[in-house]
Protein backbone atom coordinates (compact mmCIF):
# COMPACT_ATOMS: atom_id res chain seq x y z
CA UNK A 1 0.00 0.00 0.00
CA UNK A 2 1.25 3.31 -0.76
CA UNK A 3 2.41 5.72 2.52
CA UNK A 4 4.78 9.11 3.20
CA UNK A 5 7.39 7.57 5.08
CA UNK A 6 10.11 9.48 7.39
CA UNK A 7 12.87 7.50 6.63
CA UNK A 8 15.62 9.26 8.26
CA UNK A 9 16.52 12.10 10.77
CA UNK A 10 16.77 15.77 8.99
CA UNK A 11 14.69 13.89 6.01
CA UNK A 12 11.67 15.28 4.26
CA UNK A 13 10.05 12.03 4.21
CA UNK A 14 8.81 9.69 0.90
CA UNK A 15 5.73 8.60 -0.91
CA UNK A 16 6.61 5.16 -1.16
CA UNK A 17 4.90 1.55 -1.00
CA UNK A 18 4.89 -0.40 2.38
CA UNK A 19 3.24 -3.81 3.53
CA UNK A 20 -0.12 -3.64 4.98
CA UNK A 21 -0.19 -3.92 8.63
CA UNK A 22 -1.89 -6.41 10.11
CA UNK A 23 -4.11 -5.55 13.93
CA UNK A 24 -2.26 -7.43 17.04
CA UNK A 25 -3.91 -8.52 20.06
CA UNK A 26 -6.21 -5.40 21.41
CA UNK A 27 -5.78 -3.97 18.19
CA UNK A 28 -8.10 -3.19 15.11
CA UNK A 29 -6.94 -2.83 11.98
CA UNK A 30 -8.11 0.61 9.95
CA UNK A 31 -9.13 1.62 6.70
CA UNK A 32 -7.46 5.06 7.07
CA UNK A 33 -10.63 8.06 5.97
CA UNK A 34 -8.30 10.66 6.80
CA UNK A 35 -4.62 11.73 8.17
CA UNK A 36 -3.86 15.61 9.41
CA UNK A 37 -0.67 17.03 8.46
CA UNK A 38 0.23 18.34 11.92
CA UNK A 39 3.18 21.30 12.25
CA UNK A 40 5.24 18.88 14.78
CA UNK A 41 6.01 16.67 11.68
CA UNK A 42 7.95 19.41 10.15
CA UNK A 43 10.08 19.19 13.64
CA UNK A 44 10.14 15.45 13.44
CA UNK A 45 11.73 14.94 10.12
CA UNK A 46 13.44 18.27 9.88
CA UNK A 47 14.95 19.41 13.29
CA UNK A 48 14.95 16.58 15.81
CA UNK A 49 18.58 14.67 16.25
CA UNK A 50 18.78 11.37 17.23
CA UNK A 51 18.38 10.86 21.25
CA UNK A 52 17.55 14.90 21.61
CA UNK A 53 14.19 15.02 23.97
CA UNK A 54 10.72 14.36 21.39
CA UNK A 55 13.00 12.61 18.56
CA UNK A 56 11.27 9.25 17.23
CA UNK A 57 12.92 6.68 15.72
CA UNK A 58 12.45 6.27 11.91
CA UNK A 59 11.50 4.50 9.94
CA UNK A 60 7.67 4.83 10.20
CA UNK A 61 4.83 5.87 8.46
CA UNK A 62 3.51 9.50 9.45
CA UNK A 63 0.32 10.94 10.54
CA UNK A 64 -0.47 11.11 14.20
CA UNK A 65 -3.83 12.84 13.22
CA UNK A 66 -6.46 10.17 12.00
CA UNK A 67 -9.43 8.75 11.10
CA UNK A 68 -11.03 5.57 9.87
CA UNK A 69 -13.23 2.80 9.13
CA UNK A 70 -12.87 -0.93 11.07
CA UNK A 71 -11.61 -3.32 8.67
CA UNK A 72 -10.72 -6.26 11.08
CA UNK A 73 -10.45 -7.04 14.60
CA UNK A 74 -7.73 -8.35 16.21
CA UNK A 75 -7.21 -11.19 19.15
CA UNK A 76 -9.15 -10.54 21.78
CA UNK A 77 -11.53 -7.23 20.86
CA UNK A 78 -14.60 -7.02 22.29
CA UNK A 79 -17.70 -6.66 19.60
CA UNK A 80 -18.50 -3.81 20.76
CA UNK A 81 -16.14 -2.41 18.54
CA UNK A 82 -17.92 -2.31 15.21
CA UNK A 83 -16.28 -3.59 11.32
CA UNK A 84 -17.51 -1.14 9.11
CA UNK A 85 -17.92 1.89 11.23
CA UNK A 86 -16.26 5.38 11.51
CA UNK A 87 -14.19 6.39 14.22
CA UNK A 88 -11.24 8.95 15.00
CA UNK A 89 -8.31 7.37 16.87
CA UNK A 90 -6.22 8.74 20.29
CA UNK A 91 -2.90 8.90 18.82
CA UNK A 92 -0.26 8.78 22.03
CA UNK A 93 0.28 4.99 23.15
CA UNK A 94 1.30 4.75 26.89
CA UNK A 95 2.21 1.61 28.72
CA UNK A 96 -1.45 0.64 29.49
CA UNK A 97 -0.46 -0.01 33.20
CA UNK A 98 0.33 2.97 35.27
CA UNK A 99 -2.14 5.52 36.90
CA UNK A 100 -1.65 7.91 33.93
CA UNK A 101 -2.57 5.67 31.53
CA UNK A 102 -5.51 3.66 33.74
CA UNK A 103 -7.01 7.49 32.98
CA UNK A 104 -7.03 7.98 29.71
CA UNK A 105 -3.74 10.24 30.12
CA UNK A 106 -1.38 8.30 28.04
CA UNK A 107 0.47 10.91 27.29
CA UNK A 108 1.59 11.52 30.28
CA UNK A 109 2.47 7.83 30.92
CA UNK A 110 5.15 7.13 33.97
CA UNK A 111 6.84 4.69 31.69
CA UNK A 112 7.24 6.68 28.60
CA UNK A 113 11.20 6.61 29.09
CA UNK A 114 10.62 2.83 28.49
CA UNK A 115 7.79 2.88 25.70
CA UNK A 116 9.38 1.88 21.88
CA UNK A 117 7.44 5.13 20.31
CA UNK A 118 5.01 7.46 21.76
CA UNK A 119 2.50 6.90 19.33
CA UNK A 120 0.48 5.79 15.99
CA UNK A 121 2.86 8.29 13.17
CA UNK A 122 5.04 8.92 16.43
CA UNK A 123 7.70 5.91 16.54
CA UNK A 124 5.25 3.25 15.32
CA UNK A 125 3.44 3.03 11.79
CA UNK A 126 0.60 5.94 11.71
CA UNK A 127 -2.32 7.36 9.51
CA UNK A 128 -0.84 8.58 5.65
CA UNK A 129 -1.34 5.48 4.51
CA UNK A 130 -4.19 3.89 3.26
CA UNK A 131 -4.28 1.30 6.21
CA UNK A 132 -2.90 1.53 9.67
CA UNK A 133 -3.39 -0.79 12.95
CA UNK A 134 -4.51 1.42 16.39
CA UNK A 135 -5.06 -0.57 20.06
CA UNK A 136 -9.11 -0.68 20.18
CA UNK A 137 -9.47 1.01 23.17
CA UNK A 138 -8.63 4.33 21.58
CA UNK A 139 -11.13 4.85 19.34
CA UNK A 140 -13.82 6.74 19.61
CA UNK A 141 -16.57 6.55 17.64
CA UNK A 142 -18.29 9.34 15.07
CA UNK A 143 -21.22 8.11 14.18
CA UNK A 144 -22.66 9.68 10.99
CA UNK A 145 -20.27 12.75 11.38
CA UNK A 146 -17.77 13.02 8.27
CA UNK A 147 -14.56 11.03 9.24
CA UNK A 148 -12.58 13.41 7.14
CA UNK A 149 -13.23 16.71 8.29
CA UNK A 150 -13.19 15.27 11.94
CA UNK A 151 -9.31 13.55 11.56
CA UNK A 152 -7.62 16.89 12.56
CA UNK A 153 -9.78 16.62 16.17
CA UNK A 154 -7.57 13.92 17.34
CA UNK A 155 -4.82 16.39 17.47
CA UNK A 156 -5.60 19.74 16.12
CA UNK A 157 -9.14 20.03 17.84
CA UNK A 158 -7.60 17.85 21.72
CA UNK A 159 -4.66 19.36 22.25
CA UNK A 160 -6.19 23.25 22.29
CA UNK A 161 -9.24 21.18 24.23
CA UNK A 162 -6.95 20.00 27.02
CA UNK A 163 -4.86 22.73 27.03
CA UNK A 164 -8.25 25.43 27.32
CA UNK A 165 -9.87 22.57 29.62
CA UNK A 166 -7.17 23.38 32.06
CA UNK A 167 -7.36 26.94 31.95
CA UNK A 168 -11.07 26.90 32.60
CA UNK A 169 -11.11 28.67 36.01
CA UNK A 170 -9.71 31.43 34.46
CA UNK A 171 -11.99 32.09 31.98
CA UNK A 172 -14.90 31.45 34.49
CA UNK A 173 -16.77 34.37 34.95
CA UNK A 174 -17.99 37.83 33.35
CA UNK A 175 -15.98 40.28 31.52
CA UNK A 176 -13.51 37.44 31.16
CA UNK A 177 -10.59 37.90 28.45
CA UNK A 178 -8.09 35.17 26.17
CA UNK A 179 -5.39 35.41 24.52
CA UNK A 180 -4.47 32.57 21.10
CA UNK A 181 -1.39 32.92 18.92
CA UNK A 182 -0.83 31.53 16.14
CA UNK A 183 -4.20 30.73 14.13
CA UNK A 184 -2.94 27.31 12.08
CA UNK A 185 -4.41 23.49 12.53
CA UNK A 186 -4.58 23.83 16.22
CA UNK A 187 -5.08 28.15 17.00
CA UNK A 188 -8.15 28.08 14.60
CA UNK A 189 -9.90 25.57 16.03
CA UNK A 190 -8.62 26.38 19.71
CA UNK A 191 -10.42 29.63 19.01
CA UNK A 192 -13.69 27.87 18.44
CA UNK A 193 -13.44 25.73 21.30
CA UNK A 194 -12.90 29.39 23.19
CA UNK A 195 -16.44 30.28 22.31
CA UNK A 196 -17.84 26.82 22.57
CA UNK A 197 -16.59 26.25 26.64
CA UNK A 198 -16.34 30.28 27.94
CA UNK A 199 -18.02 33.58 27.78
CA UNK A 200 -14.77 34.84 27.39
CA UNK A 201 -13.36 37.79 24.62
CA UNK A 202 -11.18 35.86 22.17
CA UNK A 203 -8.63 37.94 21.50
CA UNK A 204 -6.58 36.20 17.86
CA UNK A 205 -3.32 36.85 16.81
CA UNK A 206 -1.15 35.90 13.31
CA UNK A 207 0.98 36.79 11.28
CA UNK A 208 -1.08 36.13 8.66
CA UNK A 209 -3.67 38.49 6.92
CA UNK A 210 -6.05 35.21 5.98
CA UNK A 211 -6.03 33.60 9.37
CA UNK A 212 -7.05 36.66 10.65
CA UNK A 213 -9.85 36.93 9.00
CA UNK A 214 -11.06 33.14 9.13
CA UNK A 215 -10.26 33.90 13.31
CA UNK A 216 -12.91 36.96 13.08
CA UNK A 217 -15.12 34.81 11.27
CA UNK A 218 -14.60 32.39 14.53
CA UNK A 219 -15.72 35.01 16.65
CA UNK A 220 -12.62 36.06 17.53
CA UNK A 221 -11.38 39.89 18.12
CA UNK A 222 -8.18 39.81 16.30
CA UNK A 223 -4.85 42.68 16.26
CA UNK A 224 -2.34 41.82 14.02
CA UNK A 225 1.59 40.87 14.92
CA UNK A 226 3.63 43.74 14.88
CA UNK A 227 5.07 46.48 17.57
CA UNK A 228 1.99 47.50 19.14
CA UNK A 229 0.43 44.35 19.46
CA UNK A 230 0.35 44.06 23.32
CA UNK A 231 -0.35 47.83 23.52
CA UNK A 232 -3.53 46.72 21.38
CA UNK A 233 -4.61 43.44 23.39
CA UNK A 234 -4.39 45.69 26.62
CA UNK A 235 -6.63 48.10 25.42
CA UNK A 236 -9.09 45.71 24.45
CA UNK A 237 -8.78 43.87 27.92
CA UNK A 238 -9.74 47.95 29.58
CA UNK A 239 -6.13 47.83 30.29
CA UNK A 240 -6.00 44.84 32.44
CA UNK A 241 -4.80 41.76 30.64
CA UNK A 242 -5.51 38.47 29.52
CA UNK A 243 -6.81 35.82 31.92
CA UNK A 244 -5.59 32.68 30.14
CA UNK A 245 -2.77 33.30 27.09
CA UNK A 246 -1.99 29.90 24.50
CA UNK A 247 0.70 30.15 22.62
CA UNK A 248 0.56 28.18 19.59
CA UNK A 249 3.95 29.02 17.95
CA UNK A 250 5.98 28.89 21.30
CA UNK A 251 8.93 31.04 19.85
CA UNK A 252 10.85 33.82 22.42
CA UNK A 253 8.90 36.66 20.71
CA UNK A 254 5.55 34.87 21.15
CA UNK A 255 6.29 33.62 24.70
CA UNK A 256 6.83 37.47 25.65
CA UNK A 257 4.63 39.16 23.59
CA UNK A 258 1.75 36.22 25.16
CA UNK A 259 3.65 37.22 29.19
CA UNK A 260 3.17 40.87 28.52
CA UNK A 261 -0.54 40.64 27.64
CA UNK A 262 -1.70 38.42 31.08
CA UNK A 263 -3.76 39.74 33.67
CA UNK A 264 -2.10 39.60 37.40
CA UNK A 265 -3.13 35.88 37.99
CA UNK A 266 -3.66 34.68 34.44
CA UNK A 267 -2.26 31.97 32.86
CA UNK A 268 -0.12 31.59 30.08
CA UNK A 269 -0.20 27.59 28.04
CA UNK A 270 2.68 27.19 25.54
CA UNK A 271 1.52 24.64 23.20
CA UNK A 272 3.68 25.46 20.14
CA UNK A 273 7.02 23.83 20.32
CA UNK A 274 9.05 26.19 18.61
CA UNK A 275 11.98 25.85 21.45
CA UNK A 276 11.26 30.02 22.62
CA UNK A 277 12.30 30.49 26.26
CA UNK A 278 10.66 32.72 28.96
CA UNK A 279 13.43 34.56 31.07
CA UNK A 280 11.21 34.57 34.69
CA UNK A 281 12.39 36.83 37.44
CA UNK A 282 10.05 38.77 39.90
CA UNK A 283 9.22 41.42 37.08
CA UNK A 284 8.91 40.22 34.44
CA UNK A 285 5.55 37.83 34.73
CA UNK A 286 2.67 39.35 36.50
CA UNK A 287 1.98 39.12 40.14
CA UNK A 288 0.44 35.11 40.93
CA UNK A 289 0.12 34.33 36.92
CA UNK A 290 1.07 30.69 35.83
CA UNK A 291 3.44 29.80 33.13
CA UNK A 292 3.13 26.31 31.79
CA UNK A 293 2.96 24.32 29.25
CA UNK A 294 0.58 21.04 27.97
CA UNK A 295 0.98 18.29 25.67
CA UNK A 296 -2.08 16.67 23.57
CA UNK A 297 -4.63 15.60 25.78
CA UNK A 298 -6.59 12.23 27.70
CA UNK A 299 -8.72 9.72 25.84
CA UNK A 300 -11.88 11.37 27.97
CA UNK A 301 -10.59 14.48 26.11
CA UNK A 302 -11.31 13.31 23.06
CA UNK A 303 -14.56 12.09 23.43
CA UNK A 304 -15.71 15.58 24.52
CA UNK A 305 -13.97 17.10 21.36
CA UNK A 306 -16.58 14.39 19.56
CA UNK A 307 -19.13 15.95 21.42
CA UNK A 308 -18.68 19.29 20.66
CA UNK A 309 -17.86 18.21 17.11
CA UNK A 310 -21.11 16.38 16.11
CA UNK A 311 -22.89 19.08 18.15
CA UNK A 312 -21.73 21.66 15.19
CA UNK A 313 -20.10 24.07 17.78
CA UNK A 314 -16.25 23.38 16.53
CA UNK A 315 -15.79 22.88 12.71
CA UNK A 316 -12.43 21.90 11.67
CA UNK A 317 -11.33 23.62 8.17
CA UNK A 318 -9.99 21.03 6.34
CA UNK A 319 -8.13 21.41 2.99
CA UNK A 320 -8.23 17.60 1.39
CA UNK A 321 -5.26 15.98 -0.67
CA UNK A 322 -5.10 12.57 -2.34
CA UNK A 323 -2.10 10.27 -1.19
CA UNK A 324 -0.19 11.63 -4.49
CA UNK A 325 -0.31 14.75 -3.14
CA UNK A 326 0.78 14.02 0.92
CA UNK A 327 4.21 15.48 -0.08
CA UNK A 328 2.38 18.32 -1.30
CA UNK A 329 1.01 19.01 1.60
CA UNK A 330 3.77 19.03 3.99
CA UNK A 331 5.43 21.27 1.10
CA UNK A 332 2.60 23.89 1.44
CA UNK A 333 2.62 23.77 5.23
CA UNK A 334 6.40 23.85 5.46
CA UNK A 335 5.74 27.13 3.33
CA UNK A 336 2.75 28.26 5.41
CA UNK A 337 0.92 28.05 2.40
CA UNK A 338 -2.30 25.70 4.42
CA UNK A 339 -5.19 27.52 5.59
CA UNK A 340 -6.70 25.64 7.99
CA UNK A 341 -5.42 22.13 8.32
CA UNK A 342 -4.13 19.78 5.28
CA UNK A 343 -5.58 16.11 5.38
CA UNK A 344 -4.63 13.80 3.56
CA UNK A 345 -7.53 11.46 1.68
CA UNK A 346 -5.89 8.06 1.03
P1 LIG B 1 0.37 25.48 11.63
O1 LIG B 1 1.53 25.55 10.73
O2 LIG B 1 -0.91 24.91 11.13
O3 LIG B 1 0.03 26.94 12.19
C1 LIG B 1 0.99 27.82 12.73
C2 LIG B 1 0.40 29.23 12.67
O4 LIG B 1 1.25 30.09 13.42
C3 LIG B 1 0.32 29.79 11.25
O5 LIG B 1 -0.95 30.36 11.02
C4 LIG B 1 1.43 30.84 11.24
O6 LIG B 1 1.15 31.93 10.36
C5 LIG B 1 1.45 31.28 12.69
N1 LIG B 1 2.71 31.89 13.10
C6 LIG B 1 3.98 31.48 12.82
N2 LIG B 1 4.88 32.30 13.40
C7 LIG B 1 4.16 33.25 14.08
C8 LIG B 1 4.52 34.36 14.88
N3 LIG B 1 5.80 34.66 15.11
N4 LIG B 1 3.52 35.11 15.42
C9 LIG B 1 2.23 34.81 15.19
N5 LIG B 1 1.82 33.76 14.44
C10 LIG B 1 2.78 32.99 13.89
O7 LIG B 1 0.85 24.69 12.94
P2 LIG B 1 0.00 23.73 13.92
O8 LIG B 1 -0.06 22.36 13.33
O9 LIG B 1 -1.25 24.41 14.31
O10 LIG B 1 0.99 23.62 15.18
C11 LIG B 1 1.25 24.75 15.98
C12 LIG B 1 2.38 24.43 16.95
O11 LIG B 1 1.92 23.53 17.95
C13 LIG B 1 3.60 23.76 16.33
O12 LIG B 1 4.75 24.22 17.00
C14 LIG B 1 3.37 22.30 16.64
O13 LIG B 1 4.57 21.55 16.60
C15 LIG B 1 2.80 22.41 18.02
N6 LIG B 1 2.01 21.29 18.53
C16 LIG B 1 2.10 21.05 19.86
C17 LIG B 1 1.33 20.05 20.42
C18 LIG B 1 1.38 19.80 21.90
O14 LIG B 1 0.85 18.79 22.33
N7 LIG B 1 1.98 20.65 22.69
C19 LIG B 1 0.48 19.29 19.62
C20 LIG B 1 0.39 19.58 18.25
C21 LIG B 1 1.16 20.60 17.71
ZN1 LIG C 1 0.59 16.99 16.18
ZN1 LIG D 1 1.65 4.31 31.35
Amino acid sequence: MRAVVFENYEQFPSLTDVPKPEPGPGEVLLRVAGAGACHSDVSVYRHFKEGQPGAQKPPFVLGHENSGWVEALGEGVSGRVEVGAAYLVYGPIGCGHCRKCARGQDTYCENAATMPYLATGLGRDGGMAEYMTAPAHHLVPLGDADPVAAAPLSDAGLTPYHAIKQALPHLAGGGRNALVIGLGGLGQIGVQILRALTGATVIATDVKPEALARARENGAVTVAGGARQVEEIREITGGRGVDAAFDFVGVTPTIAAAAASMAQGGRLTVVGIGGGTHEFSFFTTPYESYVTNTYWGTVEDLWEVVDLYRAGQISPDVERFGMEDALEAYRRLEAGEVSGRAVVVP
